[in-house]
């Protein structure tokens, strides 16, 4: 069995839909599960829904309708294959309207995305003669703790997902992004969430590959909207592709990785547009280990946090307190950097930024910078090879571009450093240069 997952805009229009079902039906001999995401924009729409004046929810409501009614009509069907979802969504915008809205509401207004988006996918593989079933992830195991918009799955999930998804005589078309709680209210596993269904299904049924079918060949260098002669990675192992998804590249959601390689299943990243194309194989041992560098990641709006206290010296306990905030406000810190009087850290959002540094402020002296940029070189053969920092600062130092804090994870597979936001481009041609030589 394989698990075959498309995001948004591999479901994004009639055509693309026609196309993934195609994808689909190439693999038939190899048993796929498919997961899929919402229509691609639709939830942004279905939050803007959630949080408009209700006298303006009919007109969003209208417009998700009708481009799902557009795809269904180019596809060939008039049939109420949505009726149910339709009305359960204008029902919760009703709902939100009344009683007004609440993180509970929010991830139920999210989940018709997806309920609506497999039922049409289903409907058009079972078209092209491969019989297809949609079914809600939520409705079949996939039970996650109360942390709604950003849900984990419960450790039964996956014993029972794999019974119900074995037990299917068709391909079941399986909902991205959603679970449900013991008590039965839908959560959502955080934005971009389907890749990490598809690796909870996959590992849920022991799958002998996850693909993830996507709309650009495979997981990149660095962002070819940055660099054109970005390349695209053939093969790489978890570790640094778990390092290059946390750090920017968007081509896949973090989360996904854990539970392939629990599995050990190796995980493909695909293009939709160009199914040919190989892609990038993520395996335990990527079969290439020649490039020493395999990638350079970015992620912008980062804020820096400088803390200072000299109460630290010689002290214990100090930085368990300092952390103890940002556990607190659950908020991941993304890099970290300590010398004996100062810890500096990047954290990405600004969520609750204002009551955490009122309360670090209380422990230690303060100084954030915003608007930076935490770029990130992984590779696992940095470990044994000398030189990398050197060349890799000398590179900056020649754009001079100022860095502003410098930090090696122990497993010594990525060399991570801040710089400010406007010199991201810069920095990111320079290395890319350095160590792709263009
Ligand atoms: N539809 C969800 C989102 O837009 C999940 C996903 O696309 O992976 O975030
Ligand atoms: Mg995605």
């Amino acid at each position: 069995m394989i698990v075959m997952k498309f995001g948004g805009t591999s479901v994004g229009d009639a055509k693309m839909i026609r196309n993934t079902a195609s994808v689909v039906l190439r693999m038939k001999d190899r048993k796929p599960v498919v997961v899929v995401s919402a229509v691609s924009g639709i939830t942004n729409q279905l939050i803007e829904l959630a949080k408009s004046a209700p006298e303006k929810m009919a007109e969003i409501y209208e417009a998700i309708k009708l481009r799902h009614i557009g795809i269904m009509k180019e596809l060939g069907t008039t049939s109420g294959l949505l009726d149910n979802d339709l009305m359960g969504l204008k029902a919760c915008a009703d709902r939100i309207a009344g009683e007004g809205l609440n993180k509970e509401t929010l991830d139920e207004m999210q989940s018709f995305g997806e309920r609506m988006s497999t039922k049409i996918v289903a409907f058009e593989i079972s078209r092209h003669g491969l019989k297809a079933d949609a079914v809600n992830s939520f409705e079949i195991g996939l039970l996650t703790d109360e942390n709604f918009g950003n849900a984990e799955p419960l450790e039964e999930a996956y014993a029972l997902l794999g019974k119900h998804i074995r037990a299917m005589d068709s391909v079941p078309v399986v909902t991205g992004f959603l679970g449900k709680t013991r008590k039965g209210e839908i959560t959502t596993l955080g934005r971009g969430g389907s890749d990490y269904s598809a690796a909870i299904v996959g590992a849920a049924i022991d799958a002998e590959e996850i693909q993830i079918w996507t709309d650009v060949n495979g997981i990149m260098s660095t962002d070819p909207k940055m660099v054109a002669s970005a390349k695209t990675i053939e093969s790489i192992s978890f570790a640094e592709a778990a390092e290059l998804a946390y750090f920017g590249a968007k081509v896949l959601h973090p989360k996904t990785i854990k539970p392939a390689m629990a599995k050990n299943i190796p995980v493909k990243v695909l293009n939709t547009f160009e199914p040919e194309n190989k892609g990038t194989t993520i395996a335990k041992d990527p079969s290439n280990g020649k490039s020493i560098v395999k990638a350079i990641a970015y992620k912008k709006s980062s804020t820096l946090i400088i803390i200072q206290s000299t109460r630290m010296l010689g002290a214990y306990g100090f930085l368990s307190r300092l952390f103890r905030v940002f556990e607190k406000y659950r908020k991941s810190v993304d890099v970290i950097s300590t010398s004996e009087v100062s810890v500096s850290l990047t954290i990405d959002s600004d969520e609750n930024l204002e009551s955490i540094l009122e309360e670090l402020e209380s422990i230690a002296d303060i100084k954030v910078l915003e608007g930076r940029t935490v770029i990130s070189i992984v590779g696992e053969g940095m470990k044994s090879t000398p030189g990398i920092s050197a060349r890799t600062f000398s590179a900056i130092a020649r754009q001079k571009v100022n860095i502003e804090m410098i930090s090696q994870g122990a497993s010594e597979i990525n060399l991570t450093f801040v710089v400010d936001g406007s010199s991201t481009e810069t920095a990111v041609k320079a290395l890319h240069k350095e160590f792709f030589g263009e």
